[in-house]
């Protein structure tokens, strides 16, 4: 049995303001109503998070929030953060994958902060341990 919530309302088993939809993905209005059209944009299949997520479903994802983006810039909005959280330690509370989308004005009063080290990394050393190649 599948109790995830995310599932719940693509289903339809749990109400959701939706703001778009297509085969793939949905999205809908966040319920923290925090930043005014906080809006999570979710695939309909189940999927953890971004590290289960196939190449394709990740892109659908991702080129359904550019669509709603450039929507939201049509309707005057002026910016919009994309965030997504993965895995508990960075802050994901519900496990199906997805991105928030947090529509921007001008001195809108809205601030996305990550809170600062407490001790500066060096970048070299930083880089040395987090570079790769394909
Ligand atoms: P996370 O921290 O996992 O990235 O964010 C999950 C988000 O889902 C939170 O911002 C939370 O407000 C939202 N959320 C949790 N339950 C529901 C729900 O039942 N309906 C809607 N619309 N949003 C939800
Ligand atoms: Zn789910």
């Amino acid at each position: 049995m599948n109790d995830c919530i995310f599932c719940k309302i693509v289903k339809g088993e749990i109400p959701c303001y939706k703001i778009y939809e297509n085969k793939d993905v949905l999205a809908f209005l966040d319920i923290e109503n925090d930043v005014p059209g906080h809006t999570l944009v979710i695939p309909k299949k189940h999927l953890s998070d971004l590290d289960a997520c196939d190449d394709d479903v990740f892109a659908k994802v991702l080129l359904a929030s550019k669509k709603i983006v450039k929507h939201f810039l049509s309707l005057g909005y002026e910016g919009v953060n994309l965030v997504s959280n993965c895995k508990e330690s960075s802050g994901q509370i519900v496990k199906h994958f997805h991105v928030h989308i947090f529509p921007r004005k001008t001195n809108d009063g809205a601030k996305l902060t990550m809170q600062p080290a407490k001790q500066k990394t060096s970048l070299e050393l930083m880089a040395e341990k987090l570079r790769f190649e394909d």
